[in-house]
């Protein structure tokens, strides 16, 4: 690893961070060598994200702090309304552009709030995928006309519900997730001598691609056959009802990385609308679902990442639609998408910081191996000595060799606990000296990768994976993460992240290499100095993280702010406070003021056996009370 040179400057951490690809312009670096969050881009408003967490911090709020910035949901928002208006304009396509946001992706009141306000210029409707996220559509939803779509299983009460919101004045559009559920529908219809606004969703056979490609196909959870969309026509027309099929839709998974998928399943999917149309539907919409992905890791070629832009997206599902239904004589649909993570992904980083190292890297060998000691002791102390240039191979496959001996010889009883120590600390000392000798060695890089994965640090982050982070450890997802801050330094360290849990999975290893464009085990860093706080951040967290984050550990919610910028500076519209002891342990069904009787009554009986003094008992039961009141995560010391 080289130190730390002169010559580095924010612009080579922007390059080895790959911040300019996936900050997507609303993050980059600045010439303090910090973050910069441009929601407008560059030449908008802007906040230093590292000042701000110190503002954040003085006022006593807490890392770790997920921190929302409303202007990049607005941006997000008229990003996508302007790629259809622009669709539109370029194939003369005559329907309109419906957005629709699915609040399962994130379903916090502020945030759907934001997106709902800036969506009202747009019609931006919203999505339900459940009878409990439909009263959360209800009462936040007033947009003049637009769409409310209620997906997921249905039982009669979720129709009536969703029915009666019609005689509100709302546009809900109940789809048929199951076959069962058409029947319903028109049932409580005739019970309440209205017409539903009908969606058939349809099971496609086209796959989409990435980790989320069970969504479609014969055997996927939602939707309707062929065969049942034909019987559900039958029993519409029947019923005097098939004017009210207004709506096809279909959806092919999150994130989709290829927009050869896309086009290929609106190719299947129009085919549908155009049949649906020549049936006497009275169909006027078609929703595309979800699935505009995010670019993760700035490649354009993973699963992390999309081939394509969110211009070509409108550019092919506008122009594929406009080819299919003008060649079938069809009038052209207003276009619904349901684009969640495009819409909130960016606009929320979880920032979080470092409470210690574990280094490897030993410079200073222990105390010479002498005749007397064991032989692999002996042989270890040889290899410390003999190692260069010309040898190092052969020094690495011995040095190899001798750590696997070591824990035989342990394991048998033939070393000694500080023969063994002596043979460990011996062994990250050759490690350390042979990594050196490596890099100033032609072809030796199986050898540095070896060593450097062996030598690399153990960064202790402030933060719980399985909370903020979940679907880093359950699908394997990977978040852009770098340091706030210290950017106009040389990085001069390779670590991996272990988060607070005590899970062996609550750790990240894998990261960005902007070199490469696959992902690595390793985040270079800068040089850990006790005292001096270190902060990172995860960017891009704003999609599914919250409400799949789990109490792994107890570990709660983080403390959350909402900031919005202007061009006098910023506001803080919003402070979540994270959860409370206390509050994680009501979830498990503990009571607080039984938990501190218990350790009081406790107390009491130790001072009759005099085991503990009053004041000591006052003092334990002052932590334990304060403990409950306090924040889930580590906090530095007042
Ligand atoms: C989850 C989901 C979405 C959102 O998908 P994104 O990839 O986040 O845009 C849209 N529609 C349906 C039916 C969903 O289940």
């Amino acid at each position: 690893m080289s130190t730390g040179t002169n010559n580095w400057n924010p612009e080579k951490s922007a390059t080895l961070y790959g911040i300019n690809s996936w900050g997507n312009g609303y993050f980059r670096t600045n010439q303090s060598g910090n973050v910069m969050v441009t929601p407008m881009g560059a030449s908008g408003p802007s906040v230093d994200l590292y000042d701000l967490t110190q503002d954040l911090l003085d006022r006593g709020i807490r890392v770790p702090i997920m921190i929302r910035f409303p202007d990049i949901i607005k941006a997000r928002v008229q990003q996508l309304n302007s790629c259809f208006q622009k669709a539109f304009a370029d194939h003369s396509y005559k329907g309109q552009y419906c957005g629709v946001y699915p609040i399962k992706v994130n379903q916090q009141r502020h945030l759907v709030q934001e997106l709902v306000k800036h969506g009202k210029g747009h019609g931006l409707g919203l999505e339900c995928g459940s009878k409990p996220e439909l009263l959360v559509v209800l009462a936040l939803m007033n947009t003049e006309n637009a769409l409310i779509i209620c997906n997921g299983f249905k039982d009669a009460e979720y129709i009536e519900t969703a029915l009666l919101s019609q005689k509100l004045g709302r546009n809900t559009i109940i789809v048929v997730d199951r076959k069962e559920e058409l029947k319903m529908i028109v049932d409580v219809a005739k019970k309440f001598n209205s017409r539903p606004k009908i969606g058939f969703r349809a099971k496609l056979n086209t796959q989409g691609a990435g980790k989320w490609v069970d969504s479609s196909g014969a055997r996927s959870k939602f939707g309707l056959t062929s065969m049942e969309i034909v019987e559900g026509v039958e029993f519409l027309k029947k019923e005097g009802m098939l004017d009210c099929l207004e709506l096809l839709h279909y959806h092919i998974g999150s994130q989709v990385p290829s927009i050869q998928s896309i086009k290929s399943s609106l190719k299947e999917g129009a085919r549908f609308y155009t049949e649906l149309h020549a049936m006497g539907a009275g169909l006027k919409y078609i929703d595309v679902g979800g699935g505009l992905g995010v670019d993760y890791d700035g490649t354009g070629s993973s699963d992390s990442s999309v081939n394509y832009s969110e211009q070509e997206y409108a550019n092919d599902i506008v122009s594929v639609l406009q080819a299919l239904c003008d060649e079938k004589g069809v009038p052209h649909p207003n276009i619904v998408t349901e684009s969640g993570r495009f819409l909130v992904a960016h606009h929320s980083v979880l920032i979080f910081n470092v409470l210690g190292v574990n280094d490897l890297h030993r410079h200073e060998p222990p105390r010479p191996a002498t005749k007397k000691d064991p032989t692999i002791m002996q042989d270890m102390q040889y290899i410390y000595e003999k190692v260069n240039k010309d040898n190092i191979n052969e020094c690495f496959n011995d040095l190899t060799q001798a750590k696997q001996e070591t824990l035989q010889l342990f394991t048998y009883g033939v070393l000694t606990l500080e023969q063994r120590a002596w043979c460990e600390t011996m062994y990250f000392t050759i490690a350390t000296k042979m990594v050196i000798l490596a890099r100033a060695t032609p072809d030796t890089e199986d050898i540095q990768a070896e060593l450097g994965k062996e030598l690399c640090d153990t960064y202790f982050a402030n933060f719980s994976v399985f909370q903020s982070i979940p679907d880093s450890w359950a699908v394997g997802q990977l978040f852009p993460i770098m340091p706030i801050h210290r950017l106009a330094e040389e990085p001069t360290r390779s670590a991996t992240l272990a988060d607070l849990t005590c899970d062996s999975d609550g750790v990240i290893e894998k990261f960005i290499d902007t070199e490469s464009g696959e992902p690595k085990e390793t985040v270079r860093v800068h040089q850990y100095t006790e005292g001096q706080p270190y902060y990172m951040g995860i960017f891009l967290t704003g999609a599914y993280q919250e409400i799949l984050g789990d109490l792994h550990n107890l570990f709660g919610d983080t403390d959350a702010v909402h900031i919005s910028l202007s061009e006098v500076g910023y506001t803080i519209d919003h402070y979540v406070p994270g959860d409370t002891v206390t509050e994680v342990l009501t979830y498990v069904q503990y009571g607080r003021s039984e938990m501190v009787d218990n350790v009081r009554q406790a107390t009491e009986e130790s001072i009759q056996r005099g085991t503990i003094t009053k004041q000591e008992a006052k003092l334990l039961i002052k932590h334990y009370e304060e403990g409950l009141s306090g924040y889930t995560y580590l906090e530095e010391a007042e």
